[in-house]
């Protein structure tokens, strides 16, 4: 997934690691192969390049994704859209890869016209997806990593492992206890990656945590920064204060979709739409070259120990 995963386990008893592992890494495969936009024989790849508006079989386990993370669309008012492929192409953040200055408004426009979550349909009955427009494109890369944390963390579950840490390029979920029998504590990164200081550190269980931010994946012209999350409404990366929203939840993939919503509706919108919502939200903002913080009051329930 163009990232580096790792999985920690604490068990007291006997347990086959090298089943684990290879179980775990056929999962990570899994993923990959039906959810890329990186590989051209992936079967979200081969959906993306299909021109045809009918229904398009897909796997259950694509369907289901699509469809969940259509859910998450609906929820977020649109904020987070998985139809934001085009666009991301577009601006360089996908596998066309990287550009050192915006697009043209036309060919925004162009991508605009081909993104729109209500644009694409999930029948997991059949299982298949269908898109009303030829050019529409999914990108899962918001959603996905959280979603392969999740299938991992089903098999340690069902394998009988109680305390674990899996995470995958940021995104992931902590399980019962550490190897000192402690919760596990979890770093929130600076968001300007200039020293090893972490913004904070976190002692969670059972939960989820993922983090969006605009802090590593961008590049700049004229003194702007454009960073990879799109903003639906514009067709363009987001442009406001927010550096980085890191969220805590049950599933790592709703996490990890929540983070790009809630950094897409901005410092005014995302921290409200937490509230109202019960997130458990932190957000980072820059502002006159400081950064400045600002918890939901679900974040700080959750990390008040
Ligand atoms: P997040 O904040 O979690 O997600 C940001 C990403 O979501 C953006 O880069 C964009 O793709 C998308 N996005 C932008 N705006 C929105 C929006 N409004 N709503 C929803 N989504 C939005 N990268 C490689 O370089 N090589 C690979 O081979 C590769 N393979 C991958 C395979 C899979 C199955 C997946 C899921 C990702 C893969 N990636 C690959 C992508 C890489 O992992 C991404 O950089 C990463 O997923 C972005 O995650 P993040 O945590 O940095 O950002």
């Amino acid at each position: 997934m163009g990232t580096r995963f790792s999985v920690a386990v604490v068990t007291a008893g006997n347990f086959d690691r090298e089943r684990l592992r290879t179980r775990i890494h056929a999962t990570l495969d899994d993923v990959d192969r039906l959810m890329s936009t990186y590989r051209p024989d992936a079967e979200l790849a081969m959906f993306n390049r299909a021109t045809i508006t009918d229904w398009f079989p897909v796997s259950l386990r694509l369907c289901h994704a699509v469809d969940n993370a259509l859910q998450l669309s609906d929820l977020s008012g649109g904020a987070f859209d998985i139809t934001v492929g085009s666009l991301v192409d577009l601006w360089g953040f996908g596998p066309g890869g990287a550009r050192t200055e915006p697009p043209d408004r036309e060919s925004i426009d162009d991508a605009r016209a081909a993104s729109g979550f209500r644009k694409l349909h999930a029948d997991c009955t059949k299982p298949a997806l269908r898109k009303d427009h030829a050019g529409l494109r999914v990108d899962l890369s918001g959603y996905a990593k959280g979603l392969a944390v999740d299938e991992i963390a089903a098999l340690l579950d069902e394998s009988g492992v109680q305390n674990y840490l899996a995470e995958i390029g940021g995104e992931l979920r902590a399980s019962g206890h550490n190897v000192s029998g402690d919760k596990w504590r979890i770093a929130i990164e600076w968001p300007d990656l200039s020293g090893d200081d972490a913004e904070m550190i976190i002692r969670i269980s059972d939960l989820a945590v993922a983090t969006s931010g605009d802090y590593r994946n961008f590049f700049q012209y004229e003194g702007r920064r454009y960073s990879h999350t799109i903003d639906p409404r514009t067709g363009s990366p987001v442009a406001h204060e927010l550096a980085s929203v890191t969220v805590l939840a049950g599933s790592t993939a709703y996490a990890d979709g929540m983070a790009t919503a809630l950094l897409v509706l901005g410092p005014l919108a995302g921290p409200e739409f937490a509230e109202t919502q019960e997130i458990a939200a932190h957000f980072l903002l820059r502002r006159n070259g400081e950064i400045l913080r600002q918890s939901s009051s679900q974040f700080a329930l959750l990390t008040n120990d």
